[in-house]
């Protein structure tokens, strides 16, 4: 079922959203050689937890272990944070974090280079935010799903990466995962048709190499199956009245 939100609630998602959009800058200014995915975790869990009310999403669902998913290099999502796991100079790291605020979620993902990455690393990142600037340029009152995740792989996939099938975005809200599915790929009109009010997270993976994906034995890590790096960007959006643009929930 698909939930339309009223103001009120679109307003305690952008408080939360909010807090989440300062946590990944939190992350983002720690993001460095010899740090480990445990302390970026603990860093936003703590930061998180300090604002009233604020809880970290992901902590618990599903079982999951941890206030972030930190995915390294050519992990896609999922990735567990550790005490073991370093990060060195030249990796890149996708950040997904999601808080809930009076029983409502919002969810956003950005990947970070470590020190210095290559121009071709640099060029991944570029793209992937790029097609996320897209897809959500398309998420209008009027258009369809469909819209979006053909915005997203045009722009992918003309730049000659890969998207990844099986992970998709959602809507969100009460729930963290809600309807409707939001790929990144499809066709324009295809889908649901989007009205004003609901909220969605569109959150393109995109690979260097090819799409296909496979589970790590942890049962969460999610990497290319060819080993090549993988992006991520996410953000959650409130569709606005009369086809104007979406509301970015998850910014500061
Ligand atoms: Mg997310
Ligand atoms: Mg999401």
């Amino acid at each position: 079922m698909i939930t339309i939100k009223s103001a009120r609630e679109i307003e305690t998602m952008a408080a939360a959203g909010r807090i989440v959009a300062e946590t990944l800058a939190l992350v983002e200014r720690n993001v460095r050689p010899d740090i480990t995915t445990a302390e970026l975790d603990r860093l936003a869990e703590d930061f998180i937890r300090s604002h009233p009310g604020a809880l970290p999403s992901f902590k618990g669902l599903y079982d999951f272990p941890a206030t972030l998913c930190t995915s390294i290099n050519q992990e896609i999502v999922h990735g567990i944070p550790s005490a073991k796991r370093v990060l060195h100079d030249g990796d890149i790291v996708s950040v997904d974090v999601g808080v809930s605020l009076e029983g409502l979620h919002a969810d956003s993902a950005a990947t970070f280079p470590v020190g210095d990455v290559g121009p071709q690393v640099e060029r991944l990142l570029a793209v992937t935010r790029e097609a996320l600037a897209v897809g959500v340029a398309q998420a209008r009152a009027g258009n369809h799903v469909g819209d979006i995740g053909h915005a997203v792989q045009t722009v992918a996939e003309q730049a000659g990466y890969a998207v990844v099938r099986e992970l998709v975005g959602h809507g969100i809200g009460a729930s963290f995962h809600e309807e409707p599915q939001v790929p990144n790929y499809g066709k324009p009109k295809r889908g649901p048709r989007l009205v004003p009010g609901m909220t969605i997270a569109i959150e393109p993976m995109i690979n260097q190499g090819g799409a296909a994906i496979r589970t790590l034995d942890d049962k969460w890590t999610v990497v290319t199956n060819d080993g090549s790096l993988s992006a991520h960007f996410e953000h959650t959006v409130a569709i606005g009245q009369n086809g104007g643009p979406p509301r970015i929930l998850t910014t500061a």
